[in-house]
């Protein structure tokens, strides 16, 4: 049966990258590009039944806030800074009254985000699909985390601010999810989303040894251009894309383990360095936020 990209439909698509789950499993997969939206996604694409087994680890740092060693102190020290930074970066438009705002995050993980935003006043709602991650939001925020299932019974027009820190890339039914972003933000509501770019220097620098492709955890690519291409077709439109400077280091640092160098805390750092540098020009960040407004 011939790909077809996940959200235009078209079989029209190239061979991107040949690469393996280094993170995890070492299967081998394959990125395609759409040669009609310009989105790449995995393939093949593991099955419903079968997606949960691949974020079966105990390093799956984003639910994991014990674990020792150097890259996951840093990740932890940084995350806090990053959550104040991406928190601004949410409410930009918006500020300085956040009191009151309603905001979702999707993908929410074990709250932090989210903990910071109901400090700053706002009326805050999650979704997650770890149960184990849902279970410690909940006793951290006091409120129901509700699974992924519950998107489609929130009713339209319920938000001021969605956010989806590096989640898309994990989406796999990625119309249905847009379509739903749509529904319920309210109108000149904002829609955040962070997403990995791989046309930052450092993911053409590790090539397929880029952490933040981590397939097959990651089902769709996106670079500025396909966000503008799929983005084009809804109601939400694209009015900023700023960076996510700390990502470029510790992505970096992630790569350098899977090349099994020595000396992977100093290269990633210098490769995060670099790639933060050129992308001064070329707006190329290793993880790019892109801000929309419902028109
Ligand atoms: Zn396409």
């Amino acid at each position: 049966m011939a790909n077809k990209c996940p959200w235009c439909n078209s079989e029209n698509n190239s061979r991107f990258l040949e690469l393996k789950d280094y993170f995890l499993t070492q299967e081998n997969f394959e990125i395609l590009e759409c040669n009609d939206c310009k989105l790449l996604f995995t393939t093949p694409c593991p099955s419903p039944e079968k997606i949960g087994d691949y974020y079966k680890s105990e390093n799956y740092l984003s639910h994991n806030e014990s674990k020792k060693g150097i890259v996951p102190t840093i990740y932890n020290l940084v995350k806090k800074i990053n959550i104040k930074n991406k928190f601004n970066i949410a409410t930009n438009s918006q500020q300085p009254i956040t009191n009151g705002l309603s905001l979702l995050d999707i993908g929410c993980g074990v709250g932090d985000f989210l903990n910071y935003a109901k400090e700053k006043g706002c009326k805050i709602t999650g979704i997650e699909p770890s149960e184990d991650a849902r279970k410690i939001a909940e006793e951290k925020l006091g409120t129901k985390i509700f699974s992924p299932d519950e998107l489609q019974n929130i009713p339209d027009e319920s938000f001021d601010i969605i956010t989806m820190w590096h989640v898309l890339e994990h989406v796999a039914d990625l119309k249905t999810e847009i379509h739903h972003l749509q529904r319920i933000v309210k109108k000149n509501g904002q829609l955040i989303l962070a997403l990995p770019n791989y046309k930052s220097f450092d993911a053409e620098y590790y090539k397929d040894k880029w952490a933040a492709y981590d397939v097959p955890r990651h089902l769709n690519h996106f670079s500025r251009t396909s966000i503008k291409n799929i983005f084009n077709k809804t109601v939400l439109q694209l009015v900023d894309i700023k960076p996510l400077k700390w990502d470029s280091y510790y992505i970096s640092m992630l790569s350098e383990q899977y090349i099994e160098h020595s000396n992977s805390f100093i290269k990633g750092i210098l490769t995060g360095c670099k790639s933060n540098c050129k992308a001064r020009k070329s707006g190329e960040y290793s993880s790019l936020v892109y801000v929309f407004t419902k028109k």
